[in-house]
């Protein structure tokens, strides 16, 4: 039997977009036997956060972030096993300017009935610190070693011919240097906003 679609709500970074994400959860919370999830900002979680063991066992995940989808699915996608992720499918609140829009598009893709209680956890309130690290989309990844030569300080690695990122705490807050150098536009830095190649909101592969 399939287990329950999981309904993901990413916390933004800072505390600007509260009302929206409560207001949201409340819209949300009338799901006939539906589960939410409430985390923090996705980007800054490490990966033995307890929200991975909530995802993995799951078929589907509707995923709501303050990131551009394409950031969001490889922020999320680097912490789980390949093969194993659930299907995600991922929403991006800034772009969907209200939360009554915004639980209208997540309630569609549930395609579900909207009655009874929605079971709710809430981990957001889970420490977090500020984080700044280069993400990988590896649909674009080729493994041509480029960024793991640029960088000086060790962030990249490459086993069994494959690039990932090693060591995020080296990269150096606020500089996108490596996003530059790749050739495939496969490195996202999700805060990067000054460019929307580097902050993952141009979509689709290369
Ligand atoms: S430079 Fe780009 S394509 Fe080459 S390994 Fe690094 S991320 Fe992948
Ligand atoms: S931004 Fe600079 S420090 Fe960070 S991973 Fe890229 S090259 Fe390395």
């Amino acid at each position: 039997m399939k287990d329950k679609t999981l309904i993901v709500i990413s916390r933004h970074p800072g505390k600007q977009k509260k009302t929206f994400e409560d207001k949201l959860v409340k819209l949300l919370s009338g799901i006939d036997d539906g589960e939410l999830l409430i985390i923090p900002h996705l980007y800054y979680l490490k990966n033995n956060f307890a929200v991975y063991e909530k995802l993995l066992p799951r078929d589907e995940v509707l995923f709501a972030s303050w990131l551009y989808k394409r950031a969001a699915e490889w922020a999320l996608k680097k912490e789980l096993n390949p093969g194993k992720e659930p299907a995600i499918i991922h929403f991006n609140l800034a772009e969907l300017n209200t939360p009554q829009k915004a639980a209208a598009d997540i309630k569609k893709a549930l395609k579900t009935t909207v009655k009874g209680r929605t079971k709710i956890l809430d981990l957001s309130k889970t420490p977090v610190v500020e984080r700044w690290y280069p993400v990988i989309d590896h649909s674009r990844c080729n493994n041509c070693g480029e960024c793991l030569e640029f960088c000086l300080f060790g962030v990249f690695s490459k086993n069994r011919k494959k690039v990932s990122v090693e060591d995020p705490g080296k990269c150096k807050p606020g500089c996108p240097a490596c996003s530059r150098v790749c050739a495939r536009g496969a490195i996202i830095f999700p805060h990067y906003f000054d460019d929307k190649k580097i902050c993952g909101a141009d979509e689709g592969a290369k």
